[in-house]
């Protein structure tokens, strides 16, 4: 299950959609290195069995610019990609090598990307062979182009070339992708999760529960007579209580809690390892840092506000997300009665473990 998507940071517009990607999925091409010319500089990583070939494909390669790296054989050629993969834009690929041929050295290099979530790297067969079965065979295998040897310095640079233009096109393609993903699941005035995310992470954090047996709970946060905060002071001035109030839970979190805005002046944390009773203190402490925000309003004295949580744990033999919510609910509206900035408890049925 992905235990990492509550990690997601939303989406701030001046993010670089590059440094959005968690370490493991980042992409192979930087945005600044997206920018440059296509006709930037590659490392290029040469696979051929034959000293004398690559001796000739890399003063070639150098002399129009490029970064050369060489592997005699295919394991040699995986060995360094496992390692040192984000170093190569891409690959030039002889056919007839001892041990791994060109085409099982392709199949293993597109097994790996799978294998460690990598992009694409481009691969270019370069080949004494020319009959139409091993060309189609080699595309099979995972190739991207076939040259046949001996190599037109002229040809190579523009297959080259155009290889470059197309990782580039796709990478804008993951990017923008990415950044419509970010978007779809935040909230655009607190940059919080949005209702569906924060539902997703909530079940997520369900499932895992149930699997681990790890205790759970939720809070709902509703902030205490924000009716009369845009009554009395505007809209304007709501949605910056609303934005400071996220930014200020948002930092103030344990990492492992997450918030989501719900709608409204209306939150939920999800509270993952703790129970209802474990997760008071830490609710105690998010309901204290509200009580203490000054929030600037234009007035000397700023404006001060409070808000009710409503705490419940996970029951993981009779809950679902809804008995669940429900019961955080029904501890919310305790809260609001008992007269409000405090935390509300119903514990589950049994208590969670
Ligand atoms: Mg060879």
């Amino acid at each position: 299950m992905n235990t990492t998507m509550h990690k997601i940071r939303p989406w701030r517009d001046n993010d670089d959609p590059v440094g959005a990607y968690p370490p493991h999925a980042r992409p192979n091409l930087s945005r600044s290195r997206m920018r440059q010319a296509v006709s930037r500089p590659l490392s290029i990583l040469l696979i051929d069995d034959s000293p004398s070939e690559r001796a000739l494909l890399r003063a070639r390669l150098k002399q129009i610019g490029h970064k050369v790296t060489e592997a005699p054989d295919g394991i040699r050629a995986l060995s360094h990609l496992e390692k040192f993969r984000r170093h190569s834009d891409l690959i030039l690929l002889d056919i007839c090598m001892p041990g791994l041929d060109g085409f099982e050295t392709a199949t293993r290099i597109r097994a790996l990307e799978k294998e460690q979530a990598e992009g694409w790297l481009p691969i270019i067969f370069l080949s004494g062979k020319s009959n139409p079965h091993d060309i189609a065979r080699g595309i099979m295998a995972g190739g991207d182009d076939y040259l046949t040897k001996p190599v037109n310095t002229t040809v190579l640079k523009a297959k080259i070339f155009a290889m470059q233009r197309i990782a580039e096109m796709r990478q804008q393609l993951l990017d923008m992708k990415r950044r419509l993903e970010i978007q779809a699941h935040t909230d655009e005035l607190t940059r919080l999760p949005n209702r569906r995310h924060f539902l997703a992470i909530l079940d997520s954090e369900i499932a895992r529960a149930r699997r681990h047996g790890t205790p759970l709970s939720i809070a709902y946060l509703d902030l205490d007579h924000f009716k009369r905060i845009n009554d009395s002071y505007g809209h304007d001035t709501g949605d910056a209580v609303l934005r400071k109030v996220s930014a200020t839970l948002d930092g103030g979190m344990r990492t492992e809690d997450s918030i989501g805005r719900l709608g409204g002046e209306e939150f939920c944390i999800c509270l993952p390892g703790s129970n209802a009773e474990q997760g008071m203190e830490p609710c105690e402490r998010y309901r204290s840092l509200l009580e203490s925000l000054v929030i600037d309003n234009g007035t000397a004295q700023g404006l001060k506000l409070t808000a009710s949580f409503g705490l419940t744990g996970f029951n993981r033999i009779s809950d679902n997300r809804s008995t669940l919510l429900a019961r955080a609910d029904k501890a919310l509206y305790q809260a609001k009665q008992a007269g409000r900035n405090r935390v509300g408890v119903v514990l589950p049925d049994k208590p969670s473990p």
